[in-house]
């Protein structure tokens, strides 16, 4: 596992997570422990590299 750090697009509190780098292309949707927003996160993996797009 993974663990990544970034910003939650709706207050800008910083928010870990953890990937699971053994499946390469995955969605994760978090809510924000500080806005409580569900944040959607598409990761993509590429020579165990996380490769980011997120959607708001
Ligand atoms: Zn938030």
């Amino acid at each position: 596992m993974l663990e990544h750090f970034f910003q939650c697009p709706y207050c800008w509190e910083t928010i870990s997570m953890l990937l699971d780098s053994s499946i390469v292309d995955q969605i994760y949707i978090e809510d924000c422990e500080t806005c409580c927003n569900p944040i959607e996160i598409h990761v993509t993996f590429e020579k165990n590299k996380p490769c980011f797009v997120q959607n708001q």
